[in-house]
């Protein structure tokens, strides 16, 4: 993950580029290629951190990842923090202290439609009212996986 150098006014996006940002514009972030899974996450983090009932998430390698903008940090594990707006508040992604991955959140992204769920976790805290998605289900995390 590098910083994100200023847009230029008429940058034409290559291919395999996705772009997306915070609420209020101040926070842009462009990531390169497939990200290497999509998932959903009903965790009380999550639930908490985006005032939501759930987080979908698309996780990418870091090197990927590129953003600009004034930023605030939330270190919400032991090895991993979350990035957001400092203007607005916005969440933006979720990162490993490692530098390993980044999970850039799919509301964030400028459009919609391109990223669909794989799997869902920690549906022990699902919404009742929320039916599953048609993908794999893990009541917590996914087997060797945590934040
Ligand atoms: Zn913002
Ligand atoms: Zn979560």
């Amino acid at each position: 993950m590098t910083p994100l150098p200023p847009p230029t006014p008429d940058a034409a996006a290559p291919p395999g580029l996705r772009h997306g940002g915070c609420a209020c514009g101040a926070l842009r972030f462009e990531a390169r290629g497939e990200p290497l899974h999509v998932g959903l996450c009903h965790c009380m983090t999550c639930r908490r951190r985006h005032g939501a009932p759930f987080n979908a998430f698309a996780t990418y390698a870091a090197a990927d990842v590129r953003w600009h903008g004034p930023d605030s940090r939330w270190r919400s594990g032991e090895r991993s923090y979350r990035l957001g707006c400092a203007t607005c508040g916005s969440p933006i992604f979720w990162a490993d202290d490692a530098g390993d991955y980044v999970e850039l959140h799919l509301g964030s992204f400028d459009e919609i439609g391109t990223l669909a769920p794989q799997y869902e976790i920690w549906t022990l805290r699902r919404e009742p009212w929320l039916a599953p998605l048609p993908v794999a289900q893990y009541e917590r995390d996914r087997p060797g996986e945590a934040a």
